[in-house]
Order: C-alpha cells, then structure tokens, then sequence
C-alpha cells in the first residue's frame, strides 16, 4: 500500500448510501475487531456489495463515515487505503504470468527484488511451481488463489472478498472455504467478507452480521446466530426453521408458558425474547425427533403430533415432513445412524424436543 497507516479495528459510523431514492445502505454502525474473519451475510440487493465498495473507497458514501483505527480513512482514494479487494471475477491480467500477477503490485510499489515475496505468497496458497503459468492454464480454485495472494502481497491492513468463490462448484468451494479460513490465521489480518451463502459465512467468519434492507438485523458468533436467532428474519436465513405462533403467557419457575394450537409448551427464560403477547416458537428441524406415539416421548420433552407427507433420504440424515392437526408443516432431520426411527410417509408420527433447545420471538419480529 502507498501509505502506512496505524493498524486499528474497522468502523463504520453511522456510514449511508443513497442511490435517487433508494436507501441502499441504512445508517450502519459496526465494529469489526482487527485480526478478525466477519462475514457481511444476506440475499441479494440487501446492500452487501454498497457496503465493501465504500470500504474500498468505489464508492462515495451519501453520509457517515468509514474509520480504521482512529483514522478516518474515507476521504481517501481507493489507491490510498490500507485495503484491499478480491472480487469474485479474480480480475487477474491474462497476459501476465502467475509470478507477474503476484509480482505487480509490489513492482508497482517500486520494489525491485520481488522473489522472495512473490514465492513465499505462492506457497501460502499451496502454488509453488505455477509461477511460469498463465491464469488461463490454471484452474478456477487455482485462479482464485492467485487472485488472493495478489490482494495479499501488498499487505493491507483490510481485505475486502466479495462473493470470491462464487465462480466454483459446490466441491471445490468447501475447499476453498477452509483455505481462506487458514489463510486469514495464518496472515493475521482483517477479512471482511461478503457472500449471500449462509453456510459459507457461517463455515469461514468468527463475526457473521445479516443484512436486511441495507441494515443489520443481528450480529454474532455463527453458533449464536444459529442457536438463538433474534428475529424471523435470521432464523429463516440461517437454514430451515420451524415458527409456531403462539401466545405467551408470562413467566413461571424460570420458563415462559407458551399457548400455541390449544397445546401448552415452555422455553427457558434465557432462550426467549419475549414473556407475553404474540410469540413465535422456534426449533430446528435436528432438534426434533420422530416417534410413532405421544406415549414414547421422553419425560421433560415438548411435542407436536401430525402426519408425514414427505421423507427425503439426503445421505446423512433422513428430512421429513410432518403436517400438523391445525395444517402447518414441520421439517425434521433424522440423523441414518442405524438406529433411527424410521417414519413411513401417510403415517402418523410425533416431533418431541428438548425445550432447552427451543427458541421464542416476538411475532412481530
Ligand atoms: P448482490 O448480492 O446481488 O450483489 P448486494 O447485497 O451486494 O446484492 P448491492 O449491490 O449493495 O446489494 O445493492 C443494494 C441496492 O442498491 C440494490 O437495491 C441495488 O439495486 C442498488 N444499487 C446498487 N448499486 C447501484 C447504482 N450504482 N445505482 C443505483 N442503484 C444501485
């Protein structure tokens, strides 16, 4: 990069992008610890993209700032800011040999002995050797790859990736997913990276916010996100849920009483965002069992009875779907362990859990 600067977490404060009338960032506020991998999650248009770019410096904010430390780097130029992007095209120079396309931004710099760093990068992405290659002998992961170390080599204190695996197929992403993921501990430095894929944001990132509508709907540790979402919204996005809506009832013996389809249920305090009114109850479909009969549900366990209508085998665990008395629809996984009940679809079943696994939200989240 052309400027040192203080090394410092990443914040935005109060940072807002208009385009005409369309808010596409709103007013977003948010710490990104340095030395941490934090993934920018949600469905396409929510603002993802908006955001990196005014990161970069790609895009001029309407209002707010972008800090780094306690340096307002936002005024800028993109050439000046300690940060870096990988986009998801790889962007490398066809013309250029692999050592050429790492090599450029130092030679850039004016570094003349090159050699060491551009081999040391090339062996941090496992390419020793492909250094006389050109990007279009080389594979799509191994492309991707070249574009990393080439955001790398000048080492910035941020690294922008944006959807950077979305070229790949579904193998090679999981590979490369744990690569980056090595890669970012390895180097140290702050990923901020954007995806629309919740298992990947969830797989990579220690900090994972979700956008909705140009702002952050919740911010967390992927397992806490997951575990206990704070709205619908997260729930449904982070994998399949099932909501019943319910009443809750107010709070005895440190749980809150549920009334949901004429049945009773409880969810312990620390797993509820709400004590009264209109609720939603959350579990997820691993958290529930099937059992033929309400007579073999465990002691302390919840339950819902209904029918199966589907049962897909996926390899490791069987899903089902359960349709309720009052017509809802449940997803339950089964782990193929061998064990497992087996649920014929036309069948009557029950789906039991363990209310410490449940979760409740207002309705009108
Ligand atoms: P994707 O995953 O599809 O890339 P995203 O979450 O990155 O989506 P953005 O690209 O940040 O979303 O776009 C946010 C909103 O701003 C969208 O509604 C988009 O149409 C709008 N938008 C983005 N760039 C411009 C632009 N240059 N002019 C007008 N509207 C824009």
């Amino acid at each position: 990069m052309a400027r040192e600067t203080p090394a410092g977490d990443l914040r935005l404060a109060d940072l807002t992008k208009r385009f005409g009338t369309r808010t596409a960032v709103d007013a977003l506020d948010l710490t990104i610890p340095q030395g941490s991998f934090f993934a920018l999650l949600g469905a396409s248009g929510c603002g993802k993209t908006t955001t990196l770019r005014m990161i970069a410096g790609l895009e001029q904010p309407t209002s707010g700032q972008v800090l780094l430390g306690d340096r307002d780097i936002g005024r800028l130029r993109p050439h000046q800011r300690p940060v870096n992007t990988v986009f998801q095209s790889y962007a490398l120079f066809p013309h250029l040999d692999v050592f050429e396309n790492v090599a450029f931004g130092l030679r850039r710099r004016g570094i003349r002995s090159v050699d060491d760093e551009v081999n040391r990068m090339l062996s941090l992405v496992q390419l020793d050797g492909y250094g006389s290659r050109r990007p279009a002998e080389l594979s799509g992961g191994q492309q991707q790859r070249v574009a990393l170390v080439r955001a790398l080599v000048n080492r910035p204190q941020v690294l922008l990736l944006d959807e950077p695996l979305g070229a790949l197929d579904l193998k090679l992403r999981r590979q490369m997913q744990i690569e980056l993921k090595r890669i970012q501990t390895e180097v140290g430095i702050t990923f901020v990276h954007v995806t629309h894929d919740q298992e990947e944001a969830m797989t990579m990132a220690d900090t994972v916010a979700v956008m909705n509508a140009g702002r952050i709907e919740q911010l967390g540790a992927p397992a806490d996100l997951y575990e206990f979402p704070a709205t619908a919204f997260v729930a449904n996005f982070l994998g399949q849920s099932n909501l019943l809506a319910g009443v809750a009832t107010g709070v005895s013996a440190g749980d809150v009483a549920v009334t949901a389809h004429g049945a009773r249920f409880s969810v312990p305090v620390g797993r509820a965002r709400a004590d009264h009114g209109p609720v939603q109850l959350g579990v997820r479909p691993e958290k529930l069992q099937l059992v033929g009969s309400a007579a073999q549900v465990p002691v302390g366990h919840q339950h819902v009875a209904g029918v199966v209508t589907d049962a897909s085998y996926v390899g490791v665990s069987t899903q089902y779907l359960l349709r309720t008395g009052w017509g809802a629809e449940l997803s339950v996984f089964v782990a193929n362990s061998g064990t497992s009940t087996r649920v014929a679809v036309g069948e009557a079943a029950v789906a039991h859990w363990d209310p410490r696994h449940a979760f409740l939200l207002p309705a009108s989240s």
